[in-house]
Parts: C-alpha cells; sequence; structure tokens
C-alpha cells in the first residue's frame, strides 16, 4: 500500500501555484517577425548580468534572430 505522506503533497500543491504566478513575457523577433513567450523569471535571469539600462534579448527559436519583449500594455 501506498502513502502519500502529507508533507510531500503539501510541497506539490505549492509547486501548483507557484506555476500559476508564473508571469509570461512575449518576445518578438526582429528579423522573422514570429513570436515567443518566455517565462518572466528566465528574463529576470538573463537581466542579471545586463546593465541598468540594457534590455534583454534572445535568440529566435525559429531563425535564430535577436527577440526584443513586446511592452504589454
Ligand atoms: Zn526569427
Amino acid at each position: 500500500m501506498k502513502i502519500l505522506s502529507s508533507a510531500n503533497f503539501k510541497r506539490r500543491k505549492k509547486s501548483v501555484e507557484k506555476i500559476k504566478e508564473i508571469k509570461i513575457l512575449l518576445f518578438k523577433c526582429m528579423d522573422c517577425g514570429k513570436e515567443d513567450e518566455v517565462p518572466e523569471f528566465v528574463v529576470e535571469e538573463f537581466h542579471f548580468d545586463l546593465e541598468e539600462d540594457e534590455k534583454v534579448e534572445v535568440v529566435c527559436p525559429f531563425c535564430n534572430g535577436t527577440m526584443k519583449d513586446i511592452p504589454s500594455e
């Protein structure tokens, strides 16, 4: 008989809640114009290595071009 410990269950529930909180940022490729969704925490990680006023750029998964974030209104 398998018993799922309550500690395990709580941890799992917490991670699900965390996933719901993740903001998705939209990036648009400067070269092919395609859009891609990037989780905010990934962008923040990129930002860590940049200067204050530098913009995070990601590589386009379609053409390897440069993608920049589209500011959401
Ligand atoms: Zn592209």
